[in-house]
């Protein structure tokens, strides 16, 4: 009787296309804005979607698609001046959706390489810095690296920074080890945070691939984000001009300038993430029979599908209106902290239900939800992880400091 009611249905069947803007909150955006959009959108389902999974299964990155990335003009979106493509911060942020809706690891490519690295000359270099540096990376002529965490002092870089800078005459000597640093191991130039031996305060300098007493080794056999080309860089006596260090880096709060606006970024890649899991599985639902049906008939698979939409449509709200204050200039830190400590909490949510909604097929990575279930797990610890961004809210709210 009921595969004698879907037959009857099947006929008529014509399932809607996934599109996890249930609310039309790209609406908010201008037609050049949305063109832009567009412009992403395309490019990403057409040239990175049919590739990506063999990239990130052979952890290899994929070069030839820089060129592309720089003809889609998005370096420096939400910065003015020095080739930046201009736009809002808020525009920033949906491109970041839009980037990781298909792929959190170009999405993390461009997001150190715009953000972390040109973020941080373009908000403690001096203009003279700026014009020297940012053009050619505004066009992805030269990529950056950011190397703030090191192997054994990560959320507690603020106060615990071990890698060392000496001032020699007109130079600097640079001592220590970075972790993670995403992009190192081809980057051209490469931001790297230090501790003043003499003033103790933290100061970034610019270090270039060839300069001698920098090396860097690829971090190998990671279960997330495996097309992110992740260095474990090494200074020793490595000599950087004094031309070459951040002129308005002073201490470590001038560090975390950069670092609020790229947490925002990364809450956009939650949201992203966790809408490219959920558009994959609704299409997978509608196509998938059981019982002679399509599993998206099925009550409690509707239920997954609305706690997933549910999730994407509240960050996506969020992160709306987080935009909105960070283009009028009025985010704080604790705005960003509760936005990436929300949204890559909501994030890990959907990609676990989309995963466990397409079965067994879910961790096969053709159905493309295994990668992002992964891809999942980095976005959730990386820019200060969930634990680290509530004590920076909770001090906030509370007005009583629990860092230890
Ligand atoms: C894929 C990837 C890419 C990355 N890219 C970069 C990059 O480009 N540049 C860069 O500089 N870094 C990068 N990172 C590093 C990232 O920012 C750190 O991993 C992150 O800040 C956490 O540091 P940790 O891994 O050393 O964890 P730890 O600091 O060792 O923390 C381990 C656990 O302890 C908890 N914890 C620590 N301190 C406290 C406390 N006081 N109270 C409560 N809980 C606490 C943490 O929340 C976490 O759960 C990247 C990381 C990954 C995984």
């Amino acid at each position: 009787m009921n595969a004698q009611k879907y037959s009857s249905q099947k006929a008529d069947y014509c399932p809607p296309l996934p599109d996890g803007d249930f609310y039309r909150i790209v609406n908010i955006l201008d037609n050049s804005e949305r063109d832009i959009l567009k412009r992403v959108r395309d490019f990403m389902e057409r040239e990175v979607s049919p590739i990506i999974e063999d990239y990130w299964v052979r952890d290899q990155f994929p070069f030839d698609l820089v060129p592309k990335i720089a003809g889609l003009r998005i370096g420096g979106v939400g910065f003015e001046g020095y080739g930046s493509a201009g736009g809002s911060m808020l525009l920033n942020g949906f491109i970041s959706m839009e980037l990781a809706r298909v792929d959190s690891s170009i999405a993390t490519f461009w997001g150190v390489h715009t953000g972390l690295a040109a973020g941080s000359i373009y908000l403690c270099g001096d203009e003279e810095q700026k014009h020297r540096w940012l053009p050619a990376m505004m066009c992805f002529e030269k990529i950056g690296s950011f190397g703030l965490t090191e192997p054994l002092v990560g959320s507690a870089t603020s106060g615990g920074m071990t890698t060392t800078c000496r001032r020699d005459g007109d130079t600097w000597v640079l001592n220590g080890e970075k972790k993670w640093i995403g992009n190192a191991t081809f980057a051209d130039l490469n931001i790297i945070w230090a501790r003043d031996e003499s003033s103790n305060q933290v100061k970034g300098f610019v270090v270039g691939k060839d300069n001698p007493g920098f090396s860097v080794k690829k971090i190998e056999r990671k279960m997330a984000l495996r097309v992110v080309q992740n260095g474990h860089i090494t200074l020793k006596d490595c000599r950087v001009a004094e031309a070459d260090r951040l002129q308005n880096a002073n201490s470590f709060r001038d560090t975390a300038k950069v670092l609020r606006m790229t947490r925002a970024g990364v809450a956009w890649f939650a949201v992203g993430c966790g809408r490219g899991a959920y558009e994959h599985a609704l299409r997978y639902a509608t196509q998938r029979l059981q019982f002679g049906r399509p599993i998206a008939g099925f009550q409690l698979v509707q239920d997954l599908l609305v706690r997933m939409l549910g999730n994407v449509t509240a960050t996506e709200c969020m992160m709306l209106r987080l935009g909105q204050l960070q283009s009028q200039g009025l985010m704080t830190d604790e705005h960003a902290s509760l936005a990436k400590a929300f949204c890559t909490v909501k994030c890990r949510e959907t990609v676990g239900y989309a995963r466990e909604l397409l079965g067994g097929n879910g961790i096969l990575l053709d159905n493309h939800v295994g990668r992002f279930v992964a891809d999942a797990e980095a976005i959730y610890s990386y820019e200060g992880t969930r634990e680290m961004n509530t004590l920076i809210v909770g001090k906030a709210i509370t007005g009583l400091s629990a860092f230890v």
